[in-house]
């Protein structure tokens, strides 16, 4: 199972259960205001699509034989690029190709709409992997006419003839994956996993003569296309020797090459196994392989390489290539595991009732990893966590692991520029901190969410679980909970002394500053004018920011400002606001510990639900001047192998590509495995 950002409207905790979107929802033109870090999140927009660049923290921490191994394991994923836009669509390969021949070879004039469609068209095949739409899944209209392409094709002596040049303008074969039963789940879908003449039929006929394990059963048809001939219904399965063969033995030797560096044994034996998968095609193996995987979690660097997921199945059988080389998140870790050490500490110093308080607190471990390069159906639109094997038995007997993409949902949040907190900050002096402090302050508390919010406090003795006694507000009373512990220790003296807070005082500056002006406002972006608050974690925070609002409103705690004819809330008194967050950290706790249903209730239903219909109309007018492209993803760093005059590897150093284009076109010519038709 993955984790993907729909909109470029960020859901991340949403999804992954932490809070690192606090304060940076937003995502924007690259020409609003300065962007907060030198490096340059943004590559650039076209259509609905906007690229993205990442940078891998921790790289230059490895040793060389773990760089060695970051480096064999992206290029065995780089390796099978090209299947991914087979199994996408049969033509896709054969049209990628003659028009990166046009880009590549044109001399005519490219000053003019034409030839900019037609690069925005060839950028968004290079975006889906195909010319089908990686989210909506409908097929692309060219905004160029027939004869314009024709032109570009004589000009630069291109082949591009029959079904595969006119789909590219007829209407059929429109939509990638087709799930409206109605038009044929496998007949309306473009998707390359079955023959042209399956029927849902034949696929359920084929599958269910299988005799699986009822126990252990494998992931039936995950690795092959489905044909029928002469009336015979028949597998071609993706290893070496068959379909994509040529793609999977150069998966294989870079995945050799990965195994002879690996960080330990596990490791090694997880690589001999996928290798073997590779070359026997054997689910039971694939099975195997996964089982060693999950429990492989001791070395500093992991990967997922495989046909994986089956969403772009209609029928749920067939599992898109992919590949995500991961590094553990150095300074998440250091974070984590020095909360964790200190989480007796947190607890016995909370504003919880002593009786709430756990006598044996451990700490929740949270994995953030950073990401070293993708591939396949994981690039360049990418998710941002990860939860695998997806095998259920496997799950349940042998585990699993769940990753967020720390390096990925930071390039998301720098993506924006400093423009739209700027605009809902009061003063300079609130945009200063949020500069210096913001990052740091965020992942502190995530890091305190996680590790120590969710870990703390204990249910009363005959209480039932949250789930039976606050029912539908459990999640929100939760969230809220554990984000006010963090909170509640963002400005603690106790982060310094461990060595994870640079500055007690800013950082708790930067996360209360930021925590209110999006719980009061800046949220209000995600939802339309009218709606009231559902999800849980935007109801956890206008909760917690609205009732210290009003708790500490005759003390002008927080103040609602009008300057300009813009509404602000100015925190006046940091030291007055972290007592209140601890009050409410209590009450909140002493409603899970006794289930105090109707008191969850009325906090919830009071504070977290009801939007002010003024301000909301007010934060979308303001934030109406931040355009946003709808999608992004990500061009890879490239990591770029010294040697010395034996050829041996002595470094591996990265470097960002120059552009969108000129990586898709370097991937192209260094990964070029398959032939046009498959
Ligand atoms: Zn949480």
């Amino acid at each position: 199972m993955k984790f993907k950002l729909i909109l470029s409207v960020i859901l991340i905790s949403i999804l992954l259960h932490s809070c690192t979107e606090s304060k940076k929802e937003t995502s924007d033109v690259t020409e609003v205001i300065e962007v907060q870090n030198e490096f340059d999140y943004v590559a650039e927009q076209f259509a609905d699509i906007k690229i993205l660049r990442y940078q891998i923290p921790g790289f230059d921490q490895l040793s060389l034989q773990q760089k060695k191994y970051v480096y064999y394991l992206t290029q065995a994923g780089l390796a099978g690029r090209d299947i991914i836009y087979d199994q996408n669509y049969r033509y896709n390969l054969i049209i990628r190709r003659a028009l990166e021949n046009v880009y590549q070879n044109y001399q005519g004039d490219k000053n003019n709409e034409d030839w900019n469609n037609f690069e925005t068209y060839l950028k968004q095949i290079w975006f889906a992997n195909g010319i089908h739409h990686h989210y909506s899944s409908g097929k692309f209209k060219p905004k160029f006419s027939q004869d314009y392409l024709n032109g570009l094709l004589s000009e630069t002596d291109t082949k591009l003839n029959g079904e595969a040049y006119e789909v590219i303008f007829n209407d059929a074969e429109s939509k990638k994956v087709n799930l409206n039963s109605e038009t044929g789940l496998i007949k309306g879908s473009a998707i390359n996993f079955y023959g042209s003449n399956i029927t849902v039929k034949d696929v359920d006929d084929y599958y269910s003569k299988f005799e699986v394990d009822k126990k252990t059963p494998i992931e039936l048809g995950l690795n092959s296309k489905l044909l029928k001939e002469n009336g015979i219904l028949k597998e071609k399965v993706w290893k070496s020797g068959g379909m994509y063969g040529a793609s999977i033995d150069k998966i294989i030797y870079w995945l050799d090459k990965a195994k002879k560096v690996s960080e330990n044994k596990e490791q090694t034996k997880g690589l001999e196994l996928l290798i073997k998968y590779y070359k026997t095609g054997d689910l039971k193996v694939w099975d195997e392989y996964n089982i060693v995987w999950a429990k492989s979690t001791d070395g500093d660097i992991d990967y997922i390489n495989g046909f994986i997921e089956v969403y772009n199945d209609p029928k749920g059988y067939k599992g898109s290539y992919e590949s995500v080389v991961q590094i553990k998140d150095f300074d998440m870790s250091k974070k984590m595991a020095a909360l964790a050490n200190n989480a007796q500490w947190f607890e016995d110093n909370s504003t919880l009732m002593e009786e709430h308080k756990k006598k044996n607190v451990v700490g929740v471990t949270y994995n953030t990893i950073n990401v070293a390069g993708e591939a396949g159906d994981s690039s360049p639109s990418t998710p941002i966590g990860v939860n695998l094997p997806n095998n259920n038995w496997i799950r349940e007997q042998h585990g699993s692991k769940s990753v967020s993409l720390g390096n990925i949902i930071e390039a998301y949040n720098n993506a924006s520029g400093s423009g739209r907190f700027a605009e809902f900050a009061y003063n300079d002096e609130e945009i200063e901190y949020e500069e210096k402090y913001g990052q740091t302050a965020d992942k502190l508390h995530t890091a305190l969410h996680e590790v120590i919010g969710h870990a703390s406090g204990q249910i009363n003795e005959g209480v039932g679980t949250p789930k039976e006694s606050l029912k539908n507000y459990k999640s929100t009373l939760e969230e809220a909970r554990a984000d006010l512990v963090g909170l509640y220790y963002a400005p603690d003296e106790k982060l310094v002394e461990i060595g994870i807070s640079p500055d007690a005082k800013g950082i708790g500056k930067a996360t209360f500053d930021g925590y209110i002006r999006n719980g009061l406002m800046v949220q209000l972006i995600r939802l339309n004018l009218g709606d009231d608050i559902e999800e849980a974690h935007m109801r956890n925070r206008q909760l917690v920011a609205a009732w210290a609002l009003e708790k500490g409103e005759n003390d002008k705690v927080i103040e609602k400002v009008t300057k300009d004819g813009k509404t602000y809330f100015v925190i006046n008194d940091y030291d007055q606001l972290r007592v209140l967050f601890g009050d409410l950290l209590r009450e909140i706790q002493r409603i899970k510990s006794e289930g105090d249903f109707e008191a969850g209730k009325a906090l919830v239903e009071n504070y977290g639900v009801i939007v002010d219909q003024d301000i909301h109309k007010e934060v979308l007018e303001r934030n109406s001047k931040f355009k946003s492209a709808a999608y992004s993803g990500f061009i890879n760093p490239v990591l770029v192998p010294l040697t010395n005059e034996n050829g041996e590897i002595i470094d591996i150093t990265v470097i960002q590509p120059e552009s969108f284009a000129i990586q898709m076109l370097e991937y192209a010519k260094q990964y070029t495995t398959l032939p046009n038709e498959n």
